[in-house]
C-alpha cells in the first residue's frame, strides 16, 4: 500500500507577509516548530542585529559592501528596500531543495513576493496576515518595546503600505487570535501540498495502480 507522505513531490515556496506587528514573526516561528518538514529561508540583511537575533539562523546579517557584491554576482532570488535596509533572498540551496521536495517558509514583504512570483510562479504559495484594526496594530507595535514614536510612525505608514498590497496574494488570514490564525495558515499550508501538480509522484503510481 501506498503511503502519500512517500511519493515524490515539488517543494513549495510559502510567502507569508503582513505589516509588522501584525503576527507574521510568531506565526511563522509556530510553523517551523510544528511542522518538520518547512524550513526557513534565511534573508540577508543589511539592517543591525536587534537583540535576541543570531547570525546566520534569524537573518544573514551583512555589511552595505557584502550586499553590494551579492547584488553583483546575482547571488539573490529577489531584493528590495525595507524601512532603509535592503534585504534580499539568498539564491544558495533553495532552487535544488525544491526539486528535492523541501518546502521553504519566506518572511518576506510584497516587492520580494512579486519578485517570486515573476521568476518562479508554480512553486509559490502566499499568504498576507491583516491585524484585525489599526488600531489594535499601534498596540501590538508599542508594546513590544523596541521602537521609538517616530519609528513606530514610520511603521504605521509603511502598514498602510503593505496592507494595499492584500489582493496580490493567494490566500488572505486576519489574526485576531494567534493559535486560529496558525491553524488556518497550516491548513493551507497542508492542502497547497495536496496539489496535483506538486505531486509528480502520482503519475508512476496511478499508472501502476491502472496495471
Ligand atoms: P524586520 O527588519 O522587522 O525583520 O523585517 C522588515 C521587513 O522586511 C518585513 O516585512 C520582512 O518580511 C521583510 N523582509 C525580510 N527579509 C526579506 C527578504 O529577503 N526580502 C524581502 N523583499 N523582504 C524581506
Amino acid at each position: 500500500m501506498a503511503d502519500q507522505e512517500d511519493l515524490h513531490r515539488r517543494g513549495l515556496m510559502f510567502i507569508l507577509s503582513s505589516p509588522s506587528g501584525a503576527g507574521k514573526t510568531t506565526i511563522s516561528h509556530m510553523l517551523l516548530t510544528a511542522d518538520e518538514e518547512i524550513k526557513l529561508s534565511v534573508s540577508a540583511t543589511t539592517r543591525p542585529r536587534r537583540e535576541g537575533e543570531i547570525d546566520g539562523i534569524d537573518y544573514h546579517f551583512v555589511s552595505e559592501a557584502q550586499f553590494d557584491e551579492m547584488v553583483e554576482k546575482d547571488d539573490f532570488y529577489e531584493w528590495a528596500h525595507v524601512f532603509n535596509h535592503r534585504y534580499g533572498t539568498p539564491k544558495g540551496y533553495i532552487r535544488s531543495g525544491l526539486k528535492e521536495g523541501q518546502d521553504f517558509l519566506f518572511d518576506i514583504d510584497w516587492q520580494g513576493t512579486q519578485q517570486l512570483y515573476q521568476k518562479d510562479q508554480q512553486d509559490v504559495v502566499s499568504v498576507f496576515i491583516l491585524p484585525p484594526s489599526l488600531v489594535e496594530l499601534r498596540r501590538r507595535l508599542e508594546s513590544r518595546g523596541t521602537d521609538t514614536a517616530d519609528v513606530i510612525e514610520g511603521r504605521m505608514d509603511r502598514a498602510r503600505g503593505e496592507i494595499s498590497h492584500w489582493a496580490e496574494y493567494d490566500y488572505v488570514v486576519i489574526n485576531d487570535d494567534v493559535d486560529q490564525c496558525f491553524v488556518k495558515v497550516r491548513e493551507i499550508l497542508h492542502a497547497e501540498r495536496m496539489k496535483r501538480t506538486r505531486q509528480t509522484g502520482l503519475i508512476p503510481f496511478v499508472r501502476e495502480l491502472m496495471e
